[in-house]
């Protein structure tokens, strides 16, 4: 595979650019080799610089649910650009996208942003002004952006670095910050014995995407989601459910739709921007009452509620129906078990962990069936991944340049898409077995 181009830019972005990206995992430093410039995207597909074309299976990490450049979304932007690109004054479409927001999720109001990362810190923020408290609880391996005080034991580019925090993060901004283990009920019982009437609120995501796919265990019936959202009323603590990644993507109402249980407080991003930055956090009404110009708790943003993210946004939740996810959820189903199947063959040992259609692939130790937490998926042979990873490339599948990602599917990863990620299969597990 010729990827001249490619090497020439990212060696001219590397002049500019530290390390010739605008976010670290682009820069396929975990599994090495030269990452792709795209130059346009259609449906499944990535075209990069030298033409090669590849199934994607990143999504721009999420957003891209109903596929790339769908028709009807570059409708939406095009006609909303003819409008003008932003007027720092509230307009109707706003409204709209909030009301969609809220149609979809238990949430009573609405407030946009433009990234993930804005949604987190501002909510963290809220819930700290709503309680008087200061103390967050955060799981290790969970990733709710770049936000300071969540940079502690974060998953997703950090945990690609093996980064534990990052130097500029001070310790006092983490010092309220308590970090416990996924999954780990007793660790989350003692740090609310030992905290409790300090805690502002605990953030999860909605289900585990950046340590690559965490399912919620369940125990005696009663979800981790539930578990934590019923201890965090017990001690006045707000349940702060970041489906960022899982929102309008596990479901029409996300992670919410799956078990039923939402935050006090939720942060939205990716797919209800339609590619466009455009993220969001609400919640009930009397919490989001203490939100600035109502209440006393600031937040603002010269961009949020951007007309033409507004538009993408809009136009991506009309389009994603419920066929849309009925088509997401059997091509992830095919997928796991043609994955599933190729391992098989190969004798690799692995474990394929999914939430709804949103999964991963752990190439894991010899005998070991589960990764419930960041220290399962951080023991994974990520060598095997990258001998995985790279075959696939080769033969046009761009899959996440990382060990600690999601595979992220579309409503347009038809037969034809499902062929060819299964054609690489065999070659790539035969990769990842020696
Ligand atoms: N929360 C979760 C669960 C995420 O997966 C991400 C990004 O991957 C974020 C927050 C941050 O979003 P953004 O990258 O838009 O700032």
């Amino acid at each position: 595979m010729n990827v001249d181009r490619s090497a020439a830019a990212f060696e001219r972005a590397k002049t500019v650019t530290p390390g010739g990206v605008n976010s670290p995992v682009r820069a396929f430093l975990a599994v090495g080799g030269t990452p792709r410039f795209i130059k346009s995207a259609r449906g499944a597909y990535l075209t990069d610089l030298d033409g090669n074309e590849y199934v994607d299976l990143v999504c721009s990490w999420g957003p891209m649910l109903l596929g790339h450049a769908h028709p009807e979304v570059l409708a939406a932007v095009a006609e909303a650009a003819q409008h003008g690109t932003s007027f720092g004054a509230p307009t109707q479409a706003e409204v709209d996208l909030a009301a969609a927001i809220i149609d979809r999720t238990p949430i009573d109001q609405v407030r946009l942003v433009n990234s993930g990362t804005e949604a987190t810190l501002s909510a963290i923020r809220l819930a700290r002004g709503f309680t008087g408290r200061d103390k967050i609880i955060k799981f290790a391996g969970c990733y709710h952006g770049h936000v300071d005080s969540l940079l502690a034991s974060a998953g997703s580019g950090v945990a690609t670095l093996g980064i534990p925090g990052t130097p500029g993060v001070t310790a006092g901004t983490t010092a309220d910050t308590i970090v416990v283990a996924y999954n780990d009920r007793a660790a989350v019982r003692q740090a609310f014995a030992t905290y409790g009437d300090q805690i502002a609120c605990l953030i999860t995501e909605g289900a585990p995407g950046n340590m690559g796919v965490i399912e919620p265990g369940a125990e005696d019936g009663i979800g981790f989601n539930r578990f934590l959202s019923d201890l965090c009323h017990e001690h006045g603590a707000l349940f702060i459910s970041d489906e960022v990644m899982t929102g309008f993507r596990v479901s029409k109402s996300g992670q919410y739709g799956l078990d039923g249980v939402g935050g006090d407080l939720m942060t939205f991003g990716k797919v209800m921007g339609g590619g466009f930055p455009a993220a969001a956090f609400g919640g009930r009404a009397d919490i989001m009452a203490h939100l600035a110009p109502v209440g006393s708790v600031y937040q603002a943003g010269t961009l949020s509620g951007n007309p033409v993210a507004t538009a993408a946004g809009l136009a991506t939740l009309r389009l994603a129906t419920a066929d849309v996810y009925e088509t997401v959820d059997k091509t992830s189903e095919q997928l796991r078990a043609e994955v599933h199947a190729a391992l098989e063959q190969a004798g690799v040992p692995h474990v394929i962990s999914h939430s709804g259609n949103l999964f991963s692939v752990f190439f894991v130790a010899p005998g070991v069936t589960a990764v419930p937490d960041y220290t399962a998926a951080q023991a994974q042979q990520a060598q095997a991944y990258t001998a995985f990873f790279h075959s696939m490339l080769e033969d046009g599948v761009y899959l996440p340049p990382s060990a600690f990602e999601g595979w992220f599917l579309s409503a347009a990863h038809d037969s034809t898409a499902l062929d060819r990620i299964v054609a690489a299969l065999p070659r790539a597990a035969q990769a990842a077995a020696r």
